[in-house]
């Protein structure tokens, strides 16, 4: 690996960067369009093979659904009561991997699902065996049921009439954007290229028809350009058939689109240690309460949505429902003013070929299609079996386009930041390795905090900057640090300062700063609960 160095050169310097990649005139091996987990999964699997890798993204890296996650790596209990074992597996090994390969960012979590009859108590403790027997020797702690009484001490404020006990579980816990700015930064660090704010307009395509490069426009100066890619991988989440339409006008949708929201409040209303995992709600959805930095997220829904859009905005059915059904399982009832912050994202699910198959039960399971002109297209999957994907995915390039097999490298490659044992108090400890260097920046400018309660300290913002392609207000508060997620409210307040810096940082005018703070007020007036 390279050191952070190498990053600054590639990051410091966007402009620069664009120019360079823009100059090239051979084309790149492989070129993924999406800078989601998918994306960067497949563009680190090319990487880590020695191919030449360009990933573009249209807005910030994990802009879409990869940042509103429920934060799990996890194997799915729910697809094991839906008898899909093959999924669970895959998802089981690829959480115990990554697990090994980002230790500073994935967390063992236990869950504790709490039981009120015999027949639940039976089918989740069995059920949970098998789910740790299905991981062999890369689960991460044993299941066991757990007494009446510890599941009440565990868990003050869980709705005891009838309660007989609790299965405790575990499962992975992590944090999705700062995950998908790692994966970045090993991508550049393996000698790949990846760019955020540079959109793909077109596809381009040889006298054979087949396609060969993409059009493109820098969000930031609307300059346009061509890059060459002898494949060419579509992997834009719930934007998939936009692209497909740029390939062959009348395509048939292959995706269905489906929303979940999340609320995050204060940890007094959940001061547990354990995640608490409710299998079925009156309406018969899973709901999650997590533990995540010092708060806690509460969700999720699964509600079918016609459009897909890069900020999605939670319905008001949405939030009534996890406000009451949450109220009987946490410690008090929250109300819409008990919210710091309320989250929606979009699962881009691989649409059935015929039925009415309802969202819950469409298949997590990726799926690859290649169309006739060689555009490669991936649908579906989840967070946890990112890795995975990008296997899949260039494991089919190399054969589809008779490249010589080449290992890929991914299932022992150490992700930036990698450091084990980790403080899961410090409020710094997702940096990782970084952490060090980052405080010893610090340490020199000790009275720049921007904002106590969310721990954003001025370092961070430069350090975002210069080694993480942070490029407006609202990239460095909602993904490279969370703070957008954790106090949408006090993000508010802080915008100002945060523009105010990153404008000198950056080399901007007063304008860029003034619609800074103009665009990232009105964002969050979706994520604060009136
Ligand atoms: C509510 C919810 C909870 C979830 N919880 C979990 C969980 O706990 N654990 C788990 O494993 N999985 C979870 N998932 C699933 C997981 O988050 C997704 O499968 C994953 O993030 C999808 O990543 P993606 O890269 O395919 O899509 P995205 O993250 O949406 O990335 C696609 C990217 O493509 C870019 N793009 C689109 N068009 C263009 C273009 N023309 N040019 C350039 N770029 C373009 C977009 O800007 C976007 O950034 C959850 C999903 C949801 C919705």
């Amino acid at each position: 690996m390279t050191k952070s160095s190498a990053i600054t050169q590639t990051t410091t310097d966007r402009a620069a960067y664009l120019k360079k990649l823009a100059a090239r005139d051979t084309a790149w091996d492989i070129l993924v369009i999406g800078g989601g987990a998918t994306g960067l999964g497949i563009a680190l699997d090319a990487t880590s093979r020695g191919y030449k890798t360009l990933l573009i993204e249209q807005a910030d890296f994990a802009k879409g659904t990869s940042s509103r996650s429920t934060k799990l790596v996890h194997g799915g209990v729910r697809y094991l009561a839906q008898g899909d074992v093959k999924l669970v597996r895959e998802a089981s090994i690829e959480r115990g991997l990554l697990h090994r390969n980002a230790p500073h960012l994935v967390k063992d979590q236990t869950f504790i699902v709490p039981v009120y009859t015999l027949w639940d108590r039976l089918k989740y403790t069995i059920g949970l065996k098998l789910y740790d027997r299905i991981a062999g020797k890369l689960r991460l702690g044993p299941s066991v049921f757990i007494s009446r009484k510890k599941t009440m001490e565990k868990i003050p404020g869980i709705k005891t009439k009838g309660l007989q006990g609790g299965v405790l579980y575990h499962d992975g816990q992590f944090d999705d954007s700062r995950l998908a700015i790692n994966l970045a930064q090993s991508i550049w660090e393996g000698g790949g290229d990846a760019i955020n704010y540079v959109k793909v307009t077109g596809l381009l395509k040889d006298e054979k028809k087949s396609v060969n490069g993409v059009t493109v426009t820098d969000i930031e100066t609307g300059i346009t350009y061509s890059f060459k890619g002898k494949a060419v991988v579509n992997a834009t989440g719930v934007f998939v058939d936009d692209i497909l339409q740029m390939d062959k006008p009348g395509s048939r949708k292959s995706i269905c689109v489906s929303q979940g929201v999340h609320i995050v409040l204060n940890k007094d209303f959940y001061p547990a240690s354990d995640a608490l995992m409710i299998p079925k709600t009156s309406d018969g959805r899973v709901l999650f309460a997590v533990p995540w930095h010092d708060k806690v997220v509460v969700g999720t829904t699964d509600t079918p949505v016609d459009e897909a859009s890069i900020e999605p905005k939670a319905l008001e059915k949405e939030i009534s429902f996890i406000l009451e059904t949450a109220g009987t399982y946490l410690t008090k009832k929250p109300q819409r003013s008990d919210v710091l912050s309320v989250f929606a994202g979009l699962r881009p699910l691989a649409a059935p070929k015929d039925g009415e198959l309802k969202t819950k039960e469409i298949s997590r399971s990726h799926k690859i299609i290649v169309s006739d002109s060689h555009l490669f297209t991936i649908l579906g999957g989840k967070w946890t079996t990112y890795r995975k994907m990008g296997e899949d995915m260039v494991d089919r390039i190399e054969k589809e386009k008779h490249w010589a097999y080449k290992a890929s490298g991914t299932s022992a490659l150490h992700i930036h930041g990698y450091a084990m044992n980790m403080d899961w108090n410090d409020p710094f400890y997702f940096y990782g390795s970084d952490a060090p260097l980052l405080r010893m920046q610090m340490n020199g400018t000790a009275h720049e905090w921007i904002s106590e309660e969310l721990k954003i300290h001025k370092t961070q913002i430069l350090w975002a900057i210069e080694h993480e392609m942070a490029r407006t207000v609202e990239d460095f508060l909602a993904r490279r640090t969370r703070a957008l997620l954790l106090n949408a409210r006090e993000t508010r307040r802080i915008a100002p300062q945060v523009a105010a810096i990153m404008a000198k940082a950056l080399n901007r005018g007063q304008q860029w700063e003034d619609d800074q703070v103009k665009t990232f007020t009105q964002l969050t007036e979706q994520y604060i609960l009136k």
